[in-house]
């Protein structure tokens, strides 16, 4: 199986980079973060409050979590229900981020990530996939940008979907989930020491996807 990690901050490019590199290598990517995301979203429709360790444990017990392909796109379904449209709304990463410091969450979803990985080769996006998930990654990529250009990025990303939003605002969540995702007891935010760390603050995303692609083929040869 080939399994391709590309871990880092909020922000960084992990999501366009990895969608680019599954493509050119025509395997499936997985987006990490939306399964964090979903669990979230699920917690919040049930009325559990996503830092309540014993409320979400109990809902874990009998979720199920498929994530299925349609026309290439990712999509989570949970106890059957589709929750990709809901996944992306502004409060669902502070959710995200709060829920996946869970444990008991962190393992439900780490159990799938390699069950996939075992069966399917993957480029996965995350923050602990290089150290964690997958140690033994074939290809593993850190990517990082300053928390600046990363709110610039987020800014511009929300106003091409039609929505404005505040630098300053995205700047101080963007540094907030920074420091809840490095600092949680299980699986941080953290660079695998064999990991090959791409500063991407002053690069574009085409020279981003160049670098990465590259340096995956260097591996994966
Ligand atoms: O990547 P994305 O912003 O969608 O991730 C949402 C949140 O999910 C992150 O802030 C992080 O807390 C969590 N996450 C994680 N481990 C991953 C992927 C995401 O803890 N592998």
């Amino acid at each position: 199986m080939i399994n391709i990690a590309i871990d880092g901050p909020a922000g960084a490019g992990k999501s366009t980079v990895a969608k680019a590199v599954a493509k050119e290598l025509g395997i499936i990517y997985l987006d990490t973060g939306a399964m964090y995301r979903a669990t979230a979203y699920t917690a919040i429709k049930n009325g559990i409050d996503v830092s309540d360790e014993v409320g979400v444990g109990e809902m874990l017990k009998t979720l199920t979590m498929d994530v299925v392909y349609e026309d290439g796109a990712q999509q989570i379904i949970v106890n059957g229900f589709n929750t990709t449209p809901y996944l992306r709304e502004h409060y669902m990463s502070k959710a995200a981020s709060d829920i996946s410091a869970l444990p008991c969450v962190r393992y439900k979803l780490v159990d799938i990530q390699r069950e996939l990985a075992k069966t399917y080769d993957l480029v996965l996006d995350g923050r602990d996939i290089g150290t964690f998930v997958l140690p033994d990654a074939n290809c593993k990529i850190f990517l990082v940008a300053s928390a600046e250009e990363r709110a610039k990025r987020r800014v511009e990303e929300n106003r091409l979907k039609g929505q404005e939003s505040d630098f300053d605002i995205v700047l101080k969540d963007i540094k907030q989930r920074d420091y809840n995702d490095s600092h949680r007891e299980v699986a941080p935010l953290k660079k695998a020491d064999d990991a090959v760390e791409l500063d991407t603050t002053t690069m574009t995303i085409p020279e981003v996807v160049e670098a990465v692609i590259s340096l995956v083929k260097e591996k994966i040869k």
